[in-house]
């Protein structure tokens, strides 16, 4: 047996945190140890090797049969050969040089390339793609800010350092957070962090909207001919929006109870133009809260590459960018790919009804180290390493940070990394297309 090793400063590979704090103990090959970690953290690394997908394995009937790894690209690779309209998808919970070995392929295949922003805060990208992107550092907020308010958003729950790391945390110019940074939350329900929160404003669902309006005009010195917006009284409106103007320093979070309630991307567009309005009088930013690890990540490689966020069409042999029309949903739900290389993700899990119906109607590659619900209706499964724990990587924070995550401990035998899987995939696609 050998001595137990403790390795500092690791960075969590789970939500858009990517708390860079974390200590792992590991022993014999396993990790047995997670200080500083949440819960969420904890069932990450400790459980890392549950519901392994340890083989890969090929649909034949009814029944999945393991085969050898080339078996599995060899068929991937036929699979999205003969497609005429491939879909690839996923990519928030893997690093940044598997995204480059995805758009490769997006773009030799002439296929659809999205990530799972198009079902989170894909109304985000467009709001500030309407509006600009008054965004900050998570450093810098912890350090100056004097009102943070959590718009349609759950940290407790969703992100549970996010609180205790950079709102309820000491900074230079903030020394106690209690006292000299107040914490809102303003949800259509309560929730754990409203709970916690300094103060909670529960608006009517659907409603967001109108209460941004109802602010926006409030802060910039309008009348409303209204006695409550919302459900909210105009008097707390207005206490509302003096306290933004009289903050030193305001951020604003928001979740996808903002991004996927009624009015959408416009939710994000008002929102975007009520902290430009504030910013008239004072200094405010915002910031989505993104889920997975490497979301945003999956936004910044896809534009770097494809010049666009996501929902990428290559089938014209450039990329054409469309929300609504090349997103994986509504390409599902019309029934208009004929194959889908999946990576890190769980659509089965997370689409609604209609785009699963498309699911089932066509061949399904699943790149994933676990086994979830698409593993169970894929055609070809094949096995890769966890990002950040069985291998290294970039990836990006919910605040655009760069960060690197580290390979912990070796991934089970014959398991490889997502952009090893797809270097041999595109490979094999080459191959085969010469045939
Ligand atoms: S808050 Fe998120 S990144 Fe931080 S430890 Fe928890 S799951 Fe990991």
């Amino acid at each position: 047996m050998s001595r137990p090793q403790v390795l500092e400063n690791v960075v969590c590979p789970f939500c858009g945190c990517l708390c860079d704090d974390i200590r792992l103990t590991i022993e014999d090959g396993k990790i047995v140890g997670n200080e500083r970690g949440c819960a969420l953290s904890k069932a990450k690394f400790l459980q890392a090797t549950t519901d392994r997908m340890m083989s890969p394995a090929i649909l034949q009937g009814s029944e999945f049969v393991e085969v050898s790894l080339d078996e599995a690209v060899d068929r991937a690779a036929r699979i999205l050969a003969e497609a005429h309209r491939p879909l690839i998808y996923g990519l928030s919970s893997t690093e940044n040089d598997a995204h480059r070995e995805v758009y490769r392929l997006a773009e030799y295949l002439g296929g659809v390339v999205d990530n799972t922003s198009s079902v989170c805060h894909g109304p985000s990208i467009i709001g500030t793609q309407e509006s600009g992107e008054p965004v900050a550092a998570l450093a810098e907020v912890r350090n100056r800010a004097d009102l943070v308010i959590y718009w349609g958003a759950n940290p407790l729950y969703a992100h549970p350092r996010h609180v205790s790391r950079f709102v309820r945390a000491p900074g230079v110019f903030i020394k106690d957070p209690k006292s000299e940074r107040q914490m809102w939350v303003i949800d259509v329900r309560e929730t754990v962090t409203s709970r916690v929160a300094d103060r909670a404003i529960i608006i009517r669902p659907g409603t967001d909207l109108e209460v941004i309006e109802a602010l926006r005009a409030l802060v910039r010195g309008h009348t409303i001919d209204v006695s409550s917006v919302g459900g909210v009284s105009l008097d707390t409106l207005r206490e509302i929006a003096d306290a933004m103007k009289s903050a030193k320093y305001g951020v604003l979070f928001y979740g996808l109870g903002l991004t996927q309630s009624r009015g959408r991307h416009s939710n994000v567009d008002a929102a975007i133009r009520l902290v430009q309005d504030l910013n008239n009088y004072t200094k405010w930013s915002m910031m989505p809260m993104r889920g997975h690890y490497n979301v945003a990540g999956a936004n910044k490689t896809s534009t770097w590459t494809t010049g666009y966020p996501y929902a990428v069409d290559y089938s014209r042999g450039y990329p054409r960018y469309q929300p609504g029309e090349y997103t994986a949903v509504d390409l599902l739900r019309r029934r208009e790919v004929d194959a889908l290389l999946n990576v890190a993700a769980d659509p089965i899990a997370h689409f609604p009804r209609a785009a699963i119906q498309g699911l089932k109607s066509i061949p399904i590659i699943n790149l994933d180290p676990k086994r979830n619900l698409t593993s169970l209706i894929a055609t070809v499964n094949i096995p890769t390493a966890i990002a950040g724990i069985e291998c290294d990587g970039a990836v990006a924070r919910m605040d655009g940070l760069p960060l690197y995550v580290k390979k912990i401990v070796d991934p089970p035998e014959s398991v490889l990394p997502d952009r090893e899987v797809l270097r041999m995939i595109f490979d094999r696609v080459q191959e085969v297309s010469r045939q």
